[in-house]
């Protein structure tokens, strides 16, 4: 009998715990948290426990699958891609590349051998036709940020640890475990908070477990976020609370903002969020007088139509407060790949328009909410081709129903993913990844969003077969058949050439670390990793702020020296950042950049208009689930149903409800049956289904997830409501009607 440990960080979610790992004879016997860990120290939730059913999983899609006669087969790499060349070739010849088209799904923001080669696939697709999970989540805080900071992943995060007051808007930690604010441990990091004299208030429709553990619950009209935020600032300005720190001389925009807020006092706003005046000029007293306080917004304050506004105001309340980039306020994480200095490329959206619905682009992208239209309207440029990498959009996007339809119409998809699932199913091909027992990790992404400087890597557990190309080399040869390569290219020598290419821009900028030196000398420094990726990621290590500058500071990280500390690194409290964080071309934070201020027009007129009548719908997080992820192990999904419909008891009484019996729920696009369960933590007036479900779709290898299908919320959800800013679809405060089934 043979044992070991391996250790590795957690990518099921954005809090990155580490884990521990014990194999019996290979097999996974069983996964903990990592009590060495020094950011996680032992957390783990139920989701960390299963990589290893996850790895087991009959149902995990191991060799490509080719639909042949309607039925998906197995087929080798080389015909997967042979089939894949010759198809979108043909499409791409007849149509035009505008003909082509990409989902990026939320799981390459946990892979960063995704996050290396995704935007090289999406620039060789050479179509306007790009679409990611972005626009179904947090691309009003990239939007906000990127006017404000002059980069998009410029995004301060609540400083948890060392706060005295935590304001949470539209988020449940206790259950997600936390987006755009990595942390492991929420529960226990909240509760320190308050140990150590500090107050939570939570602002949200249902008294969540968050808001449950809360000093103080502000229960709110969902979608009203961005008007609670903005009557904050009209108060710091109307009792002269701002105080801008140490801030001063380094944001412009103040007066702009004192004279954008006028019109939202406590008493213009009250009807419409359903907070009374004094709750919202205490609540401002207490941001401006705290020692140290952070306001933190989240899901359900970005999937609404002012998500970029309300994004945007709980930034400017931390600068007005002087707890912007102050220890306790909001700060900025230093990856331990990122560079000192932000590259100053000034922040601009609209620089191309959806053809159908002239939506602008965002970061490179299109709304998901328009991806529909883009496929079904005909004309020149109508999307033929699609191809998905991760995600699942039939569950997690608007209007699914139509979506499952205009899938069905597309000549060719070719789908990036271990599952045949409710949105795979419609694949031509289908390519599926190593598990994540395969791969190794490096989280490029969630180490920027850290409240905490920390860094891990992880080895791969197993290594993958030998006929299964990485998830970089699958991407790879994607980018490679779309630049008109054969496809029977070699993935590797083609990464190769692009990171020769990416340490020749590295060698020739001014400032860089390298700069001026030999190529050849840095790549052969790098080639000591055997696997392309980690080269680009040590080329990233060691040219960043702590690198070791290739020799130039012999004290400095590198990967190599990383990969010695198996249990992650940590590299401190966060520290104030600004000015050199700044990439805006004045060089100060900008707090009120026109397009946003603009907005406010916008939110005004919502205001004087009748509050709705009738019900309105919010999302819902469960711990056991992530997304659509996660439904096909039995562990997370057994037990009693908890996709249902939950409204407060008074609501249920009105509409002759109770609790178990089944339900009826209408949108102005679709309706679902849903079991009703009573309870008195939603706000009366709101009712909550969860998110991701509606599996046991024909076609779908779903066999767990399918004897518990539960309903997809987005057959609700209406495509034509977005935050225009940002182009993120509204998948909150949606209008139904509820009647019994
Ligand atoms: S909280 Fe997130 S990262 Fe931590 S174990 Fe759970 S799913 Fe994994």
């Amino acid at each position: 009998m043979s044992e070991r440990v391996a250790f590795r960080t957690c990518p099921l979610c954005e809090a990155t715990c580490g884990l521990e790992i014990r194999l019996v004879d290979e097999a996974v016997e069983v996964i903990r948290g990592d009590r060495e860990n020094p950011f996680s120290k032992g957390f783990v939730c139920p989701k960390g426990s299963v990589l290893g059913r996850l790895h087991n999983d009959p149902d995990r899609v191991r060799t490509p699958l080719i639909r042949r006669n309607g039925t998906h087969v197995e087929a080798t790499w080389e015909e997967a891609f042979a089939e894949i060349h010759h198809r979108l070739g043909e499409i791409k010849n007849q149509h035009g590349s505008q003909a082509l088209s990409l989902y990026i799904g939320n799981p390459n923001a946990h892979s960063f051998q995704n996050n290396l080669a995704i935007r090289p696939l999406a620039k060789a697709l050479g179509s306007p036709n790009i679409f990611s999970a972005s626009t179904l989540d947090q691309m009003p805080k990239h939007v906000s940020a990127g006017h404000m900071f002059g980069s998009p992943s410029t995004i301060p995060v609540p400083d948890i640890d060392r706060t005295d007051l935590l304001v949470i808007l539209g988020a449940n930690p206790y259950e997600s475990n936390g987006s755009l604010a990595t942390a492991p441990d929420w529960p226990g990091r909240l509760e320190a908070l308050r140990e150590r004299g500090g107050r939570v208030v939570v602002v949200d429709p249902r008294r969540t477990k968050t808001a449950e553990n809360a000093d103080q619950h502000i229960p709110i009209v969902p979608g009203t976020d961005a008007a609670l935020l903005m009557a904050i600032i009209n108060v710091l300005f109307d009792e002269s609370l701002v105080d801008l720190g140490r801030l001063d001389g380094h944001v412009a925009g103040v007066d702009e903002i004192a004279a954008g807020a006028l019109a939202f006092s406590p008493e213009a706003v009250a009807s419409s969020t359903g907070i009374d005046t004094d709750t919202v000029r205490g609540l401002a007293r207490d941001i401006a007088l705290a020692e140290r306080a952070a306001v933190y917004g989240r899901i359900g304050t970005h999937t609404v139509e002012f998500g970029t506004v309300a994004s945007w105001a709980v930034d400017v309340i931390a600068a007005l407060t002087g707890n912007l980039d102050e220890p306790g306020g909001m700060m900025f994480p230093h990856g331990l790949h990122q560079p000192v200095k932000k590259r100053v490329r000034g922040f601009t959206t609209g620089r191309w328009r959806s053809r159908v619905r002239d939506l602008p682009e965002v970061l490179g992208e299109l709304p998901v909410s328009t991806m529909i239209d883009e496929m079904t309207e005909p004309g020149d440029g109508r999307i033929r081709a699609l191809i998905t990498v991760g995600g699942n959009p039939v569950l997690t996007s608007p209007d699914s129903e139509s979506l499952n339809e205009a899938l069905d119409s597309l000549e060719f998809t070719v789908s990036v993913d271990p599952y045949l699932n409710e949105t795979t199913r419609h694949a031509d091909v289908l390519l599926p990844p190593p598990s994540a027992l395969e791969k190794s990790h490096y989280d490029i992404a969630f180490t920027t969003l850290s409240v905490r400087n920390y860094a891990m890597w992880s080895a791969p557990v197993y290594a993958r077969p030998d006929d299964h190309p990485s998830e970089f080399e699958i991407l790879v040869m994607l980018t490679a058949i779309l630049s008109g390569a054969p496809a029977d290219s070699e993935p590797n020598v083609l990464a190769e050439a692009t990171l020769a290419g990416q340490v020749g821009s590295a060698v020739a900028q001014p400032g860089s670390p390298v700069e001026g030196r030999d190529p050849a000398e840095i790549l052969e420094a790098l080639a000591v990793h055997p696997e392309v990726p980690e080269r680009f990621l040590d080329l990233m290590i060691r040219t960043a702020a702590r690198g070791d500058g290739f020799g130039a500071n012999p004290e400095g990280w590198t990967l190599e020296r990383l990969q010695r500390h198996e249990h992650g690194v940590d590299l401190g409290p966060l520290e104030p950042r600004i000015p050199d964080v700044l990439a805006t071309p004045t060089g100060k934070v900008e707090l009120a950049p026109e397009p946003i201020i603009s907005d406010l027009a916008r939110l005004s007129t919502e205001l004087g208009e009748a509050r709705r009548e009738g019900l309105v719908l919010v999302g819902r997080r469960e711990l056991r689930s992530n997304n659509s992820w996660l439904h096909n192990i039995e562990v997370l999904v057994k037990g009693r149903n908890r996709c249902t419909l939950r409204l407060h008891p008074d609501d249920a009484r009105q509409l002759s409800l109770t609790d178990g019996s089944m339900a009826t729920v209408a949108s102005s696009v679709g309706e679902v049956t849903v079991e009703v369960e009573l309870n008195d933590e939603m706000m009366a007036g709101v009712v909550s289904l969860p998110y991701g479900w509606g599996h046991g779709q024909t076609g779908s290898r779903l066999n767990v997830a399918s004897k518990r299908p539960g309903v997809n919320t987005n057959v609700l959800t209406d495509r034509t409501r977005i935050d225009p800013l940002s182009g993120n679809a509204v998948l909150n405060g949606i209008p139904v009607e509820v009647v019994p089934a």
